[in-house]
């Protein structure tokens, strides 16, 4: 008789992971799901980068390399946060890993002992929470409203600390909300944190390219230089590159944190994939302009999603600074006594509704600690927008 560990009692397979295999097999039998589930650009991976991982192989780099990552990655690594950031990192500052998930999976199992504390404000990505968890920690989630943009005041800050804070995890612009955290903004969190020595920041600033109106992208390590040491970065090639499929995330921290990340590192996956990092210097090192034509896109396809969700009876979006998500506030709708009598009265069973009866994939909000909303991706295309707008408009007046 099989039983899970006690370490996984609560933890499932992400709930994002899950709808997506359901809009899948959905699929199998009708053919016109759309899905607006996933977490990732529809853009294939650019040409330079594909290139470079042909020649990759063709060339026998497919060995075991440095353990988190190769020198000559790290140092195209370093390269990026001088061009990008304005920040100076030394190689044994950098760390590679298969994807910024791992990174910071790395980061958690390395630093925290049980009763250690994390402040994730809310709405957050889900992995967040249930990675603490296996890392013996505890989040200590602090709900951000759409009032306040989704972000965490300087106020709730310090109302959040605790002797047993270990970290602080901002993500911005952030996945499920948009929220981006502007420069004032992070030196005023900086402020509060001058006063707890003790508790660091990791900062995810996965969607750094993924930025509309605020610009330019600001993150705490370089706005304050004092609080440096105390950040962890983490970032990747995924979103920026198109490149999800690669898995190759990095961090650059103090090299205390770098080699006990090096220590999780080396007895679970090892190296990153060789062929991935020789792709992932071509597409840190190369051409940037595709970044700026994809944001581009992705604003385009924002302002489309977010008009057309606004049309749809009782729903209302606020227009996400950055990412790639729309987060639809479906309180209004869910209100309605027409739903509650059909029995429909939270965002889990709106979802299902969307999905078996209009055919279109998104993912409730309350997996992300926003109940009453719906995260819809829209790194997808013009046409399959207007079709998932057109159904759920459709599907809504069916209900009402
Ligand atoms: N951080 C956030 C906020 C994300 O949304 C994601 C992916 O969805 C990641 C990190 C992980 O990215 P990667 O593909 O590099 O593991």
């Amino acid at each position: 008789e099989f039983s899970r560990s006690a370490k996984l009692s609560g933890i499932g397979v992400s709930e994002i992971i899950r709808i997506g295999a359901e809009a899948r097999k959905l699929a199998e039998t009708h053919r016109d799901v759309i899905s607006l589930s996933a977490g990732e650009p529809d853009f294939p991976t650019p040409d330079n980068v594909k290139l470079a991982g042909i020649g990759a192989i063709l060339t026998n780099q497919t060995r075991y390399t440095a353990l988190d990552g190769t020198a000559e990655l790290k140092a195209a690594i370093r390269r990026k946060f001088r061009r990008e950031n304005g920040l100076d990192y030394a190689g044994d500052e950098i760390s590679v890993g298969a994807g910024a998930k791992q990174v910071l999976f790395n980061i958690l199992m390395a630093t925290l002992n049980p009763g250690d504390e994390v402040i994730v404000p809310s709405p957050c990505w889900t992995t967040y929470l249930d990675m603490i968890r296996l890392a013996g920690g505890t989040a200590t989630v602090v709900p951000c409203s759409a009032e306040t943009g989704f972000r965490l005041s300087p106020e709730q800050l310090a109302a959040a600390l605790t002797p047993r804070t270990r970290w602080l995890l901002l993500n911005s612009p952030s996945n499920p909300t948009g929220a981006v955290y502007g420069a004032a903004h992070l030196a005023a969190l900086a402020e509060v944190l001058r006063t707890a020595p003790r508790v660091g920041v990791v900062s995810d600033d996965i969607y750094e390219h993924v930025l509309y109106d605020s610009a330019p992208f600001a993150t705490m390590a370089a706005i304050c230089p004092d609080m440096k040491p105390r950040v962890v970065i983490v970032n990747g090639v995924s979103k920026a590159y198109s490149m999800t499929g690669w898995r190759v995330g990095y961090a650059a921290a103090a090299p205390d944190i770098i080699a006990a990340m090096a220590v999780v590192q080396s007895q679970s996956s090892s190296n990153p994939c060789s062929i991935s990092q020789i792709a992932a210097i071509e597409a840190l090192d190369g051409p940037q302009d595709i970044i700026a034509e994809r944001r581009d896109a992705f604003r385009r396809r924002r302002d489309r999603i977010v008009a057309g969700l606004n049309t749809i009876p009782h729903v209302h979006c606020l227009l996400p600074d950055g990412a790639f998500y729309a987060f639809a506030d479906m309180r209004g709708l869910l209100a309605r006594p027409e739903l509650k009598r059909k029995d429909m009265t939270d965002d889990a069973a709106l979802c299902r509704y969307f999905l078996h009866e209009c055919h279109v994939a998104a993912v409730p909000g309350f997996c992300f600690g926003g109940p009453g909303y719906l995260r819809l991706s829209y790194a997808a295309s013009d046409k399959m927008i207007d079709e998932a707008l057109e159904r759920m408009k459709a599907g809504v007046e069916r209900l009402l």
